[in-house]
C-alpha cells in the first residue's frame, strides 16, 4: 500500500462522534470529489476505506444509496507488475440528492464553494480539510520526498480552501497542472502540521522520523568527509617532508644536521605510514608529539634553506 493510501486508511478509521463534524467531512469529500452536481455525484478512489467512508456517510446522514464499481488498474514498478483496485461510487437522482444542497451556499455564483455556515464546532473546519484530502489529496512517501497536495479544477473552491488553510495556520502554495488547481506543501514542517490538524498523527510521526534519519545520515556523511579530508592532509604533509628528507639524504646534506635531527629524519623517512603520535612512540627513549613536530619543522626549514642554494 502506498504511503498516501496508508494515511487515508488511518484517517478513515479514526472515529468521529459529532454529527456536525461528520457533515463537514462529507462536505469536504463531495466538494473535492470527481462530480458533485444536483442530480449526480461521483467519487473515484484507489483507497477502499475512503470509498466505504463516503458511502457510509451518505447513507447515515442523508439516507442516500450509492452504486459501487470496482475496476483493476495495472502499473509497473521496476519491471514488477502491480495491480490496484479503483473504486467508483456514484448516485444519480435529483430527488434523492436534493438534501445535499444544504452543504453548499445558496445563490453562490459557482456551484463549488465552501459553505462555512455548516461549521458548528472547533473541529468542523479540520474535518472539511480531512474530507478534501481523502477525496483528492496525495502525499508522497517521506522516504523519497516531502510533498502533499489537494487538487480541484474549480477556481472558487481553490480560493475558499486556501482561505480555510490560512485560517487554520498553514497557508499553502498553488500551481496549475493540466486543468487542475493544485494546492500543495513541500515543507516537511508544514506537512507535519497539516497531517496533525486533520488527525493523521501516525503519518505526521513518520514524516518527522524520516526527517530525523535523513539529518542524522547527512551529519554522519559530513563527519566522514571531514575525517577523510584530515587524513589526506596528514598524508600530504608526510609526503612533503619525506621528499625533503630524501633530498637531504641523496645530497649528503643530512650530515650537516646534529645527531638528534639526523636520527629523527631517518625515523620519519623509514616509517611513512605512521602518524605523529605513533612515530613519537617508537623513539628510544620516546619523545612527545610536540617535541617531534618541533624537530620536523627544523628539518623542513633546513632542507628548504639548502634547496634554495
Ligand atoms: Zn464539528
Amino acid at each position: 500500500m502506498s504511503f498516501s493510501s496508508e494515511t487515508k486508511t488511518a484517517l478513515c478509521n479514526s472515529e468521529i462522534n459529532k454529527s456536525c463534524c461528520k457533515r463537514a467531512l462529507l462536505s469536504g469529500m463531495l466538494a473535492f470529489s470527481n462530480i458533485f452536481q444536483w442530480d449526480k455525484i461521483k467519487l473515484i478512489t484507489e483507497n477502499k476505506d475512503t470509498a466505504e467512508l463516503y458511502t457510509g456517510l451518505l447513507k447515515e446522514l442523508y439516507d442516500i444509496d450509492t452504486n459501487e464499481y470496482v475496476s483493476e488498474k495495472h502499473t509497473t514498478d521496476e519491471g514488477e507488475r502491480i495491480t490496484h483496485n479503483s473504486y467508483k461510487i456514484t448516485a444519480v437522482s435529483a430527488k434523492r440528492l436534493q438534501p445535499l444542497r444544504e452543504l453548499v451556499p445558496s445563490g453562490a455564483p459557482s456551484f463549488y464553494r465552501i459553505n462555512e455556515n455548516i461549521f458548528e464546532c472547533e473541529s468542523c473546519r479540520r474535518m472539511f480539510i480531512r474530507g478534501a484530502f481523502l477525496a483528492s489529496g496525495t502525499i508522497s512517501d517521506p522516504k523519497a520526498s516531502y510533498h502533499l497536495e489537494i487538487s480541484t479544477p474549480y477556481t472558487n473552491l481553490t480560493k475558499d480552501i486556501m482561505k480555510l488553510l490560512e485560517e487554520v495556520g498553514f497557508p499553502p502554495r498553488t500551481t496549475v497542472r493540466k486543468s487542475s488547481n493544485v494546492i500543495y506543501y513541500k515543507d516537511s514542517e508544514q506537512i507535519v502540521d497539516f497531517l496533525n490538524a486533520i488527525g493523521a498523527t501516525n503519518a505526521a510521526f513518520e514524516v518527522i522520523n524520516r526527517k530525523i534519519m535523513k539529518e542524522y545520515r547527512n551529519n554522519a556523511n559530513r563527519r566522514v568527509n571531514f575525517e577523510t579530508a584530515n587524513i589526506e592532509k596528514t598524508v600530504n604533509a608526510c609526503n612533503e617532508i619525506n621528499n625533503l628528507i630524501k633530498y637531504l639524504i641523496d645530497s649528503g646534506e643530512i650530515n650537516q644536521l646534529d645527531a638528534e635531527l639526523q636520527k629523527t629524519a631517518h625515523i620519519r623517512y623509514d616509517n611513512p605510514g605512521l602518524s605523529l603520535s605513533e612515530l613519537a612512540a617508537i623513539f628510544e627513549p620516546p619523545i612527545s608529539k610536540s617535541g617531534l613536530s618541533h624537530r620536523l619543522r627544523r628539518i623542513t626549514a633546513f632542507a628548504n634553506e639548502r634547496m634554495k642554494k
